[in-house]
């Protein structure tokens, strides 16, 4: 464990963007959390939990509060037949291709997704129709009250995007998923072709900062409609033309904002995010809710 006051958001997040918390302390595995989330909760200090940072939006003025991060790069997997037991904190896309060497069907979707295990099972991450939540077996959490569970995931209600795990301040420390065996040439062939898919339409975070798809897609009109993107909405909106600061909408994609230059703020990404909404709004009638989360103080 690592504790460093003063810390910066902006380095552990893929936005790059924040101000300082009062303290980062660092967890690459679950004893480290275990104690650290004790000795916190022992001194009354209460803590925001992240695990890569590739779904958040910081403020400028940071986090007044300590920041526990868990997430390591080590790719702390084993498998139990044609299940995969996999630590929180390691890196989702490590999982991915781990799948792919051990010839296991059911996780490709994942394939390229920044952040951890962890925040992508508390969000229930996807794409291509699938999602995490659709392969959890079970789900270790630090529960509130200092415990360690391993629990059914019918415990935290998966939806689109979304699970019950922040709200019952629970903390994921392992998965264990369930996969299909499968031919490992298809699947490391499917796996290059999902990742040139994203290389063609996502920025790359390492070196153009973004937190993804900004807005949740649109929730169906009724009981037999499909889901509908957002980008859609905001490429009628006309969005794709916008910046504000050093913040612009990706060109290949309106649903994602960038850092477009060094001297960009998290209140310009705010602004430009609220203005695009704002059209989508005015033309559509239609309120686009945010699926990166807002960290600290923006302006209402
Ligand atoms: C280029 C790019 C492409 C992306 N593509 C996709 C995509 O295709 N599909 C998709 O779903 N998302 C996508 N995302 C968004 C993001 O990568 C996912 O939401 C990811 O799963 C977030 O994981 P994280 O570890 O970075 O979580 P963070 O951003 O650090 O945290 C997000 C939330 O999860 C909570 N959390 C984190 N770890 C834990 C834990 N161990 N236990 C409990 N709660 C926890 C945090 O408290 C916070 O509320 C993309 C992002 C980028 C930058």
């Amino acid at each position: 464990m690592r504790v460093a006051p003063g810390a910066r958001l902006a380095d552990v997040t893929t936005f790059r963007l924040g101000g300082p918390c009062r303290a980062l302390v660092e967890c690459p595995d679950a004893r480290s959390l275990a104690g650290a989330v004790t000795a916190l909760r022992a001194a009354g200090l209460p803590f925001l939990l992240i695990g890569g940072g590739s779904n958040l939006l910081v403020s400028d003025e940071g986090f007044a509060g300590v920041v526990v991060r868990l997430a390591s790069d080590a790719p702390a997997f084993r498998c139990d037949g044609e299940e995969i037991v996999a630590a929180a904190s390691a890196p989702l896309d490590a999982l991915a291709a781990f799948s792919v060497r051990q010839a296991l069907e059911g996780l490709l979707f994942a394939s390229g997704i920044p952040g951890t295990v962890g925040g992508a099972v508390a969000g229930n991450a996807g794409a291509f129709g699938e999602d995490v939540s659709g392969r959890l077996v079970s789900v270790t959490v630090l529960d509130p009250d200092g415990q360690i569970r391993e629990e059914d995931p019918s415990r935290f209600r998966f939806a689109y995007r979304h699970s019950e795990i922040p709200a019952q301040g629970a903390i994921v420390t392992e998965v264990r998923l369930r996969l299909a065996s499968a031919g490992t040439g298809p699947l490391a062939a499917e796996r290059d072709r999902i990742l040139a898919l994203r290389a063609a339409k996502h920025p790359d975070w390492r070196s153009i900062p973004t937190a993804g798809s900004f807005f949740r897609n649109v929730e169906p009109t009724s009981a037999a409609g499909r889901r509908q993107a957002a980008g859609w909405f905001l490429e009628q909106a006309g969005v794709k033309s916008m910046t504000d600061g050093g913040a612009r909408v990706y060109e290949k994609h309106a649903n994602i904002v960038v850092k477009g230059a060094p001297d960009c703020t998290a209140a310009d990404v705010d602004r430009l995010t609220r203005r695009m909404a704002a059209a989508v709004k005015s033309l559509f009638d239609l309120t686009l809710v945010p699926e990166v989360r807002r960290i600290g103080h923006f302006p209402d």
